[in-house]
């Protein structure tokens, strides 16, 4: 099965050459050249991978991860990277990549490591059964994140599994959108309460069958939100 892979790389040859071989091992990639657009992609949508350069327009790779993971984005990084020096290896593997691969390299070792990383990674997201939700023609994986919505199937991004857990936990009762807030986003980012309504719009779409009347999801004017199966 093809999985989600978030390319940045500015260089254009290294970077149509690894878009070239992950699509033909039937990987879908989104390449990004710059590291604000790195970021944006990376915190904005659920990937199985991200191969991280570490010289890019606009921004370090280092920082780019550093950035992910303060915002609790757990996705796989490898690095790849001209500077072969030990430094920024292991300042690399110190703020949470978890592999690292030195420019010029083989495109069998990338692929091979790609492959082990999404392995590894699905491994530990391994779970029992209990962790899947159905309602209406609906179903989600609250630990893979994996949902059969409206939109065919989908992985949920960490903070709208997170949500829909919420939702459906607290069946029939009103969630606020301060509860909200501090269960699912907690102290790590400073959301608005917009944000908590963002998720819902997107959460609608996938999980309502009309998501302008939506049956699940409700709103409670004036108080917050509440899930009806
Ligand atoms: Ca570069």
């Amino acid at each position: 099965m093809g999985h989600k892979i978030l390319l940045v790389e500015d260089e254009h040859l290294v970077g149509t050459m690894v878009r070239l071989n992950m699509e033909s091992e039937g990987h879908e990639v989104t390449w990004c050249r710059t590291a604000p657009a790195a970021l944006e992609e990376a915190t904005g949508q659920p990937f199985d991978l991200v191969l991280l350069d570490i010289g890019l327009p606009g921004g370090d790779g280092l920082a780019v991860l550093s950035e992910m993971r303060k915002r609790g984005i757990g996705t796989p990084v490898m690095m790849l990277t001209a500077r072969g020096d030990v430094a920024s290896k292991v300042q690399a593997l110190d703020i949470g990549a978890d592999d690292y691969l030195g420019k010029p390299f083989d495109v069998a070792e990338l692929i091979a490591r790609a492959g082990a990383l999404i392995r590894r990674s699905r491994a530990d997201r391994e779970v029992p059964a209990d962790q899947v939700v159905r309602f209406d023609a609906y179903e989600v994986n609250l630990a893979t994140r994996e949902a059969v919505t409206s939109q065919g199937r989908v992985t949920l991004s960490e903070k709208e599994a997170a949500f829909l857990a919420m939702l459906v936990r607290a069946r029939g009762a009103t969630l606020t959108r301060n509860d909200i807030l501090e269960e699912v986003w907690g102290m790590d980012v400073t959301p608005t309460q917009r944000t908590v309504d963002n998720v819902v719009l997107r959460l609608r779409k996938l999980f309502e069958p009309n998501p302008d009347e939506p049956v699940h999801i409700l709103t409670v004017r004036g108080a917050g939100y509440r899930f009806e199966p």
